[in-house]
This record gives structure tokens, sequence and C-alpha cells, in this order.
């Protein structure tokens, strides 16, 4: 059993880091506070090949394997959080689950202007009355035709002011086989967006209200039946969810770390106090194991879909060791950790949403417990 990167994925990694420090960490902690896509940087990253790394060859991507994407994610991370997002929408997100199952005809029409920047896609999963009970779910899709009429809203999508394409999860018929997805431009008449909010972390999203929204058959990602492909899709998402949450905690923490040897109270440097020694030293083990978790969901899943296990714990590790990190940091810091000065307080916002999206930490337990137990455990009362 081998701990460490290989040669490649090592000299992969360094030439990240090193691409990163120069083109990115300049203006990472304005980037970090405009809740604006940063297109430029999208078409930067295109270039440099950091989007589509995930995705086959023959589908038009670059068929590098899930772990080089991780690697990816994370260099840019440690240096700049809010680019790490456009590698997520880049490789993790929609759209691998996008490029998974699209036709020939789908991948040619929306994949090269998503790989090079010009594009993005978002997911609308989450529905006022479906959040972790995905499956309850009430957009409808009808047949009309050659196409589907799309009826039902949708909230909390990332990126819904920017994205050009939207993978929607619908219901063509009742119960959990009755679900599918389709894909939805934005400017199809029907589609329309409600008044801005936003998350902690700044990032502002729109409730979705699709309104006798006409979709040629043409754009059906997956038909009735199509669920569990869907969830096989968004294991991808959650090991970006992952990978993000603990770069951006350990980004919190390298800055921390920092402080702690440079900083004086009492005339001694803060690392010196044990206090503050501990804190350290517990999340150095939280953050290690939390990431040889992630390489194992990563590299277990080879050059395919990470499996649902494997992901449920390195997902709840990360999650819990990033926020962790980001948490202790701002404390760390003082007065500064809680300004916007640093992008310590950014990190502490940013790592606390991914303990919510993409599977709560809770819905992951549950995820887990069954497989301790070897059973399924029905979330619903009985009938
Ligand atoms: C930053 C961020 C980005 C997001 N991006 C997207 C996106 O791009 N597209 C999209 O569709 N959605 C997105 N979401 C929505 C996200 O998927 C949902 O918020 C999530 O699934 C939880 O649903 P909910 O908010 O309705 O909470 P609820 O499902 O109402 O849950 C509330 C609380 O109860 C807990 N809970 C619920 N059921 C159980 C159970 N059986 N056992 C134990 N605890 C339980 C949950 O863990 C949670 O803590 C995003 C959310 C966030 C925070």
């Amino acid at each position: 059993m081998d701990f460490e990167l290989n040669e490649e994925q090592r000299a992969f990694g360094e030439s990240v880091r090193r691409f990163a420090s120069d083109r990115l960490a300049d203006g990472a902690l304005a980037r970090a506070h405009d809740a604006a896509y940063p297109w430029e940087i999208a078409r930067l990253l295109a270039r440099q090949g950091l989007l589509g790394i995930t995705i086959p060859e023959e589908k038009g991507g670059l068929g590098g394997s899930l772990l080089d994407a991780v690697i990816a994610i994370q260099e840019l991370a440690l240096v700049c959080p809010k680019s790490a997002d456009i590698v997520q929408a880049g490789n993790f997100g929609a759209i691998r689950t996008f490029a998974e199952y699209a036709t020939p005809e789908q991948r040619d029409r929306f994949l090269p202007a998503l790989l090079s920047g010009e594009s993005l896609i978002g997911l609308g999963m989450s529905e006022p009355e479906a959040g972790s009970a995905v499956t309850d779910l009430r957009t409808t899709a009808t047949p009309d035709g050659d196409g589907y009429v799309v009826n039902g809203s949708k909230v909390f999508s990332s990126h819904t002011n920017d994205a050009k394409l939207f993978l929607v999860y619908v219901r063509f018929g009742p119960g959990v086989g009755g679900i599918g997805s389709v894909l939805i431009e934005r400017g199809t008449p029907g589609i329309s967006f409600g008044e801005p909010s936003a998350f902690m972390s700044g990032e502002e999203w729109r409730q979705i209200y699709l309104e006798d929204c006409r979709i040629p058959s043409a754009n059906v990602l997956l038909g009735p039946g199509g669920f569990k492909r869907q969830i096989a899709g968004f294991n991808v998402e959650r090991i970006g969810n992952a990978s993000r949450a603990l770069a951006v905690g350990r980004h919190a923490y390298n800055i921390a770390r920092e402080h702690a040897l440079t900083r004086k109270q009492f005339a001694r440097p803060l690392c010196e106090f044990q206090g503050l020694q501990w804190k350290f030293a517990d999340l150095a083990v939280k953050m290690d194991g939390a990431q040889l978790l992630l390489y194992r969901a990563a590299m277990n899943a080879d050059r395919g879909l990470p499996s649902a296990y494997d992901t449920a714990v390195a997902k709840m590790a990360c999650n819990q060791a990033g926020f962790d990190a980001a948490h202790e940091a701002v404390q760390v810091l003082g007065g500064m950790g809680y300004s916007r000065e640093t992008l310590v307080e950014y990190c502490f916002r940013r790592t606390r949403g991914w303990m919510i999206a993409g599977g709560s930490i809770e819905i992951l337990r549950n995820r887990i417990a069954e497989e301790v137990f070897e059973r399924r455990f029905d979330q619903r009362p009985s009938a």
C-alpha cells in the first residue's frame, strides 16, 4: 500500500501550484468577495487544461483520472479558493453527469462551450418541498407532441445568475422510477428567476420557475428510471465538494499557522502556547485522515464514478475537517480572523455550506450507517 502520490501526480500538482501562484494569487481576496462568476478566470483555466480533466477523451474531455481533478482543485483552492469553484464547475458538477449520459448530439451542442469556459451548467435538483428527500421532487415533464412541457420550481442552485444551461431533475411519472433529468437553456420561454438571495458565502442564487416550459425530446438527458444513474454521477460532484472543503479549510489553516509563528503576545510567538499547539495538532490529524479518505474514494473510482460509500465517508470527513480548520483559524487570528482583510473568514463561511450542500453530513451519516448494518433504513414513516 502506497500513501504517496506517484511522480506524475506530484509533477502535475506542482505545475498547477506554480500556475496558481503566478496567475491567481493576486486578487484572490477580491475574487472571494465578488459574487459574480469570474468568466475571465474560467477561460484562463480552460486554456491551462484544467476543465474537463475527468471527462474521457472520446467524449471531448482530457481523459484524466478523478484523482488528477482532485489534485487540481486542491492546489488551486490553496491559492485562490474562488477559482476552485470554476474547477468544480468544469469537472465535478453537473457537467460530469451531463458528459457521462449525454447523447453525442447533446455533447456536440453544449460541451465545447462548457469546456472552453464560455458557458456554465447549473444543477436544478432541490425544490422547496424536496431537499434531503430529493425523490419527493414535484417538477414534472409531461409529453407534448415531439417534446415535453416542464412545470415546477427549483431552489438553491449554485450559479443561478450565470449558468447558460441547467440540468434539471424532473418527474416523468410517479415514484422514484418516474424520475429523470432534462436540459433547459437559459432564455427558453417558460423559465424565469425569482428575487436574488445569497448564501452565507456571498454566492447568489434565485428560485427557478418553470411554467409550461417546452423542451424538445432531444433535451432529455435521462428518461424515467434515470435517478440511480443521476445520483451515481452526482457522487463526482460530492468528491469535488469534499476536495474544496478540505483545501479551503487548509487554506485558512496555513494562514493561521503562519500567524501563530509570527504574531507575538506576552512577548512570545503564539505557537509557543500549548493551548494553540493542540488546536493545530488536532487539526493536522483530522485533515490528514480526511485527505486519505478522499484519495481512497478518488483512486477506487479510477476513471469511472466513485462508490457511494467511499464518497459518503470522504465527503463527511472532508466537510468536517475543512470546517473545523477554518473555524479554529478564525480563532487563532483573533480580531483579524473575524475581519475581511484576510481570506480566513471567507474560508469559514464557505466551508460551512458544504456541510449542507450536496448531501448534508446527516444524510451522509445515514448512508454510512446503512453500510455498517448492511440494511436499509427507510427515513419515511411506515404507511
Ligand atoms: C452552498 C449550497 C449550494 C447548493 N447548491 C445547490 C445546487 O447547485 N443545486 C441544487 O439543486 N441544490 C443546491 N443546494 C441545496 C442543497 O442540496 C440542499 O440544501 C440540501 O439537500 C438540504 O436540503 P434542505 O436545505 O431543503 O434541508 P432539509 O432537507 O430540510 O434538511 C434540514 C436539516 O435536517 C436534516 N435532515 C433532513 N432529513 C434528515 C434525516 N433523514 N436524518 C437526519 N437529518 C436529516 C438535514 O441534514 C438538515 O440539517 C445547495 C445548498 C447549499 C447550502
